[in-house]
């Protein structure tokens, strides 16, 4: 007797959240070692991360787990594909395919050389030495290959690597709405560029002590809807917000005396990476109708509070006072209008985690274009330095003076993230888009802003975007919110309505 669908559906979510129960566990021991372990604790620390790592790829490439699955998805449950059992089953299904499908010799080698490419890759950086990377990166861009090829793709490999980040959104579609972008960010770069307009933007590096940097974090990521009961703040080296159980969503952020902006608005991004983990469906934790569509949707969350809410004039007209109080002696004399301008201080620069709102598409598009060429075969890794610099030139106007300070500067290619850089630019893309029509649907913010009233964007966030989980692929989730396929004219539209007044263009 074969099961009945409904018994088999319940045996594949208890195992689906098995892995997710196993996987928080590594998020717990992730959140540990960036906030609180010794330095001596790594060596065993790698070891408990090596063994639920290992636990946690047999349990998604199980095959009996895989059988049912494929059972399932011929079974009545699975005939709407957007119904909660429909696209529960559809989206597990994928996923153990995907794990499925790649040999376990190249998990392992892809583990071991990457391991060994992000020492060359800090050694390379330190000394600014490219040729101490290039044979890793060729090595990890082979392996690259092989994994699309293992994967299978619709129309490039690109798509396969892609695919681990952002799912089911295609190369071509996403490079056409990047080109489009650029064609229209580059002029606006230079114009700002050009002009005589600059903001005092001393006024973030006056003395801020931390302490207080963090009371006022904590007091703007609670103004905005982060749930402080659900939550936490910490210190770290790089700021990250991490979800360790249904109710349980940590950031952690960075602070210097010096550098006030760095904290508000990295509190802001983590904190609305945080509000979109607080507002999944809890009874799903660890089913795909409980966890987010993609990084890209995750990232346009965090840009959505932390630009398009955290940059604007209506925002800091309620938190300059907030930040005021806190600060007499460096704020005391400080108008908002001046205030504001220093928040949106834009200009080219070489450093991507660095730029402003502005620029830092074209950082995006820089390695988006590089990665692709060299993973087609198109651009030699020996001479990815050369090409970067020149795009740097083409695009943002500016040569780095070294490769520390150009090609070597991220970490991303030699931990083998390929497909994972243009994710940043979808987060700025889907963010100005839902923005926009959450505008359209609840008139002008300025005002509920102004006042410190964010519940009514941040309910209207969980209804649209929240609570469906990964049920759609994030492109057509943002598609179906704002009637609109992805396009780069809300982005534009933001930022030349800000930009334009600020640099009298
Ligand atoms: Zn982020």
């Amino acid at each position: 007797m074969p099961e009945p669908p409904r018994a088999l559906f319940d045996q594949v979510c208890q195992h689906a959240r098995q892995i997710a129960l196993l996987r928080s566990i590594e998020d717990v021991l992730g959140w540990d070692e960036q906030t609180k372990m010794p330095t001596a604790g790594a060596e065993y620390r790698a070891e408990q991360m090596a063994l639920l790592a290992g636990m946690i790829h047999r349990k998604r490439i199980d095959a009996d787990y895989g059988r049912r699955l494929a059972e399932l998805a011929e079974s009545p449950l699975a005939a709407d594909p957007l119904g909660d059992a429909g696209a529960t089953i559809r989206r597990l299904r994928r996923d153990h395919e995907k794990k499925a499908k790649l040999p376990t010799s190249l998990v392992e080698e892809l583990a071991r050389t990457t391991i060994l490419a992000q020492s060359a890759w800090q050694k390379a950086r330190a000394e600014d030495n490219f040729n101490l990377l290039a044979p890793s990166l060729e090595r990890i861009f082979a392996l690259k290959r092989d994994e699309a090829d293992a994967l299978g793709y619709p129309q490039c490999r690109y798509d396969a690597l892609l695919d681990d980040y952002e799912p089911e959104m295609r190369t071509g579609e996403m490079a056409a709405v990047l080109a489009g972008l650029r064609a229209e960010l580059v002029p606006l770069v230079a114009a700002i560029g050009a002009s005589p307009r600059r903001p005092d933007r001393a006024i973030l590096a006056r003395a801020f002590p931390l302490d207080r940097q963090e009371q006022l974090g904590r007091e703007l990521a609670q103004a905005i809807g982060y749930d402080f009961r659900r939550g936490r703040l910490d210190v770290t080296g790089h700021p990250f917000c991490t979800t360790l159980g249904p109710n349980d969503c940590r950031i952690a952020i960075r602070y210097e005396e010096r550098a006030l902006g760095a904290s508000v608005f990295g509190i802001l991004h983590e904190a609305g990476h945080g509000i979109y983990e607080q507002g999944l469906r809890t009874d799903q934790f660890g089913l795909p109708l409980g966890e987010a569509a993609s990084l890209g949707l995750h990232e346009s969350q965090s840009r959505l509070w932390e630009n398009l809410v955290g940059r604007s004039r209506a925002f800091w007209a309620f938190a300059l006072p907030k930040a005021r109080a806190r600060f007499p002696e460096a704020l005391g004399g400080v108008a908002l209008d001046d205030f504001h301008f220093a928040v949106n201080d834009a200009r080219p620069s070489l450093v991507r985690v660095e730029a402003d709102e502005v620029t830092y598409n074209l950082h995006i598009l820089v390695r988006f274009e590089l990665e692709q060429a060299i993973l087609d075969g198109q651009l030699a890794v020996a001479d990815a330095p050369a090409a970067w610099n020149e795009k740097y030139r083409d695009y943002l106007g500016i040569v780095p003076p070294n490769d520390a300070l150009g090609v070597l500067q991220d970490i991303h290619w030699s931990a083998g993230l390929v497909g994972y850089f243009p994710t940043y630019a979808l987060g700025n893309l889907y963010a100005a888009q839902i923005f926009a029509q959450a505008k359209a649907e609840l008139g002008p913010l300025d005002e509920a802003f102004a006042a410190g009233k964010f519940e009514p964007l941040r309910q209207w966030l969980a209804e649209r975007v929240y609570r469906h989980g990964r049920r759609l692929p994030a492109g057509r989730l943002v598609e179906k919110i704002t009637g609109k396929p992805l396009a780069p004219d809300a982005l534009m539209n933001n930022l030349r309505a800000k930009y334009g007044p600020l640099y009298g263009l």
